[in-house]
């Protein structure tokens, strides 16, 4: 972490080293947090950096809010205009990571999430690639199950959750493979452990639907969008058997940080011989583009940083 790059913090823009909160926050203690995960990518032809999605990233972090009683004095224009200033604050020409997060901020003991204030903290940092393997990914069924919308909210972004996404992510790490699927208590696929799944099969693409205990991922909105408008694939939002996800032509994972990964084998089984198929080779392709404010189709998705 650069500490010399600046953060958004307690309603001021402070240097990264400073935005420090303390150790009795009710948001450190009880994993009372939302957040966001999104993106800046750098167009070095046009040597521009444009913010994707930020508008869906900032309502889906209010929607989390609203699920855990919070309030933050800011709209989707008003966040969106905080990443802008903080980006161009640090002159960023690379790819990077933003980090919005609204948390109980109030100090003391007492679990809740009523009567405590709410602080909104954004910092930034230059990133690259989440999965290194992300061209031919082994990934395992993990053992640990989805929260289930009952106990957690899966369609938020609760910090607390992610205890969840960690233990699947390090059992799968530890045991030689890239990335989990996580199922559901009923044992269908959920997604991996912070990013929705899809699998392809004779020509048609499937993703587990929103009521699936599934975050409800940005990308995975855009992939289907293009998929569908692009490349005129049909899109089935259904529940997924772990047998059939072993039998499918194709398998990817998408995510704001894992952008789109091709899944090639799944417990030491090999999906589609092994190697990536043609439908995730074109998504990866065209979403590159996108992101990269290439696709001028596309290009109310992208918000330049000027
Ligand atoms: N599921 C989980 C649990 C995640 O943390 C993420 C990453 N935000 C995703 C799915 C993918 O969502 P998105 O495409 O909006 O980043």
């Amino acid at each position: 972490m650069d500490l010399t790059k600046h953060a958004f913090f307690e309603g001021k823009i402070v240097p990264l080293g400073e935005a420090k909160i303390n150790i009795a926050t009710h948001g450190f203690l009880y994993g009372t947090a939302v957040f966001s995960g999104m993106r800046a990518y750098w167009n070095s032809e046009k040597k521009s950096l444009y913010l994707f999605r930020p508008y869906d990233h900032f309502r889906r972090l209010l929607e989390s809010g609203r699920m855990m009683a919070m309030e933050i004095p800011y709209d989707e224009e008003g966040l969106i205009q905080l990443c802008i200033d903080l980006l161009k604050l640090d002159n960023y020409q690379q790819d990077v990571y933003l980090r919005p997060t609204i948390y109980k901020a109030d100090m003391g003991i007492g679990v809740r999430l009523h009567n405590l204030r709410d602080e909104l903290s954004i910092f930034t940092s230059p990133f690259e690639q989440y999965v290194t393997n992300d061209t031919n990914a082994h990934v395992t069924i993990s053992s640990w199950r989805r929260v289930d919308d009952n106990m957690i909210p899966a369609r938020s972004k609760v910090a607390g959750a992610y205890v969840n996404s960690a233990l699947a992510k390090t059992d799968a790490n530890r045991a030689g493979f890239d990335e989990a699927l996580v199922l559901n208590s009923d044992g269908h696929i959920s997604e991996g452990s912070a990013m929705n799944v899809f699998m392809v099969r004779n020509g048609v693409i499937y993703t587990p639907p929103i009521t699936d205990n599934i975050l409800e991922g940005i990308t995975r909105r855009s992939v289907m969008e293009v998929a569908q408008k692009e490349f005129g694939l049909e899109i089935v939002e259904r529940s997924i058997d772990r047998t059939e996800i072993l039998i499918a032509d194709e398998v990817f994972l998408t995510g704001s940080a894992a952008q789109i990964v091709a899944v090639t084998k799944i417990d030491h089984r090999s999906i589609g011989g092994g190697v990536m198929g043609p439908v995730t080779a074109r998504l990866r392709e065209f979403y590159e583009d996108i992101v990269r404010g290439r696709t001028s189709k596309y290009a109310a998705w992208n918000v330049e940083v000027k």
